[in-house]
């Protein structure tokens, strides 16, 4: 892929750092934080959608309480401070521009257990459907060590992944990634593309974050390991440059450009296809096989004949035509005793036979993928 073909992107994640948005006495920096909000704003009314991931919790809360931390609990203190400071004028911003917020916060464990990880993506989908911009944070006061992302790099990477964003943008206090620490080494070069990251490039990124901050140009080499490998073009470049997303989004040569992996890109939801185990059967009649192949819809209740095996909310299913030929793999919105409960049912039935209807689809178009 080319940087060119970025232009094209629709759904883009863009990851602002601590210090691109607060002074270093820890008070958000108002400036900055509206420049990127109008920024922001004017390419969503260009047609993209965009979700944003947020650092700054620790950062605001500190500059609110006047307060350097120390320790953990200090910090998740700040973190519950400074995060609704953060939303606070976040939202302030975004409504000037006649946009709405939302704040996402998540852990670790989001991203591997199979209902969260699904909710989280349904909830996403739904709000970019309404023209939200979804901004996103680590839930710095719950996240215990096992459950960390620790930096909103990997975490930037893991939403662009599971949002199934066509470009992942990280903002920072650096313009992009060196072949020696420019800030120890004056002949430093920018590296304008990178295809592959070599061991080098990890020995001369061993910049670490602050007090208040946890990136580095090693977290964010390995956000690029996780973008590329599953095709999502990213780039570094500084919160400095002006209109840098839109500049980026244009396909102009900014910053440094982490070119996906073909396989991935071509992949994107193939892991679904191919790489999942099914963990039950959902076998459709004749119609809901031609919506499902040729109409791209989601797959509903009453198209379904019959259900094989035990699945919970979040896991994959196999769906299979009346002949046993599988169509698609999809993540089931429903357990398989629910779906035998509403099978053949019209959606509108769903809450007088469960009690409530959360959905109206068994397995959502979004979360499918033909086989
Ligand atoms: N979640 C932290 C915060 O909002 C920042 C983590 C990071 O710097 O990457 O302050």
């Amino acid at each position: 892929m080319k940087r060119e073909n970025l232009h094209s992107c629709k759904r883009i994640v863009i990851k602002v750092g601590t210090s691109s948005i607060t002074h270093p006495t820890g008070k958000i920096n108002l400036e900055r934080m509206e420049r990127l909000v109008r920024e922001l704003s004017d390419l969503h009314n260009s047609g993209r959608e965009l979700i944003l991931v947020s650092s700054g919790a620790v950062g605001a809360g500190a500059g609110k309480l006047g307060r350097t931390p120390s320790s953990l609990p200090e910090k998740q203190a700040l973190a519950a401070v400074g995060q609704g400071l953060l939303m606070q004028m976040y939202e302030k911003f975004f409504s000037e521009y006649s946009k709405s917020a939302a704040q996402i916060l998540l852990t670790r464990d989001c991203f591997a257990d199979p209902s969260r990880y699904l909710n989280f993506r349904n909830t996403v989908f739904a709000l970019l459907d309404y023209g939200v911009v979804p901004i996103v944070n680590e839930n710095d006061t719950v996240a215990v060590d096992e459950l960390k992302f620790g930096d909103n790099d990997r975490l930037s990477a893991m939403v662009a992944c599971n949002a199934e964003a066509d470009l992942l943008v990280i903002l920072s206090d650096i313009d992009g990634l060196y072949d020696a620490d420019p800030r120890r080494n004056p002949d430093a070069r920018l590296i304008p593309e990178v295809a592959t990251i070599t061991e080098a490039m990890e020995a001369n990124s061993t910049t670490k974050g602050s007090s208040i901050s946890s990136g580095g140009m090693a977290t964010k080499l390995a956000a690029a390991r996780i973008a590329m490998s599953n095709g999502i073009p990213m780039v570094i470049a500084s919160s400095d440059e002006r209109s840098a997303v839109r500049r980026i989004a244009g396909g102009e040569p900014l910053g440094t450009f982490f070119v996906p992996s073909r396989e991935g890109y071509a992949a994107r939801r193939q892991w679904l296809a191919v790489g999942s185990t099914p963990r039950g059967v959902l076998r459709v009649d004749p119609g809901a096989e031609c919506a499902l192949l040729h109409q791209g819809k989601s797959l509903l209740p009453s198209g379904i004949r019959s259900v094989e095996g035990d699945f919970h909310p979040g896991d994959v299913v196999s769906v299979r035509s009346e002949s046993d030929l599988e169509i698609a793999r999809g993540i089931s919105n429903y357990a398989a005793g629910d779906v035998r409960r509403i099978l053949g049912r019209h959606s509108g039935d769903i809450a007088a036979v469960l009690g409530v209807c959360d959905y109206e689809e068994v397995v959502h178009r979004n979360n499918l993928a033909l086989v």
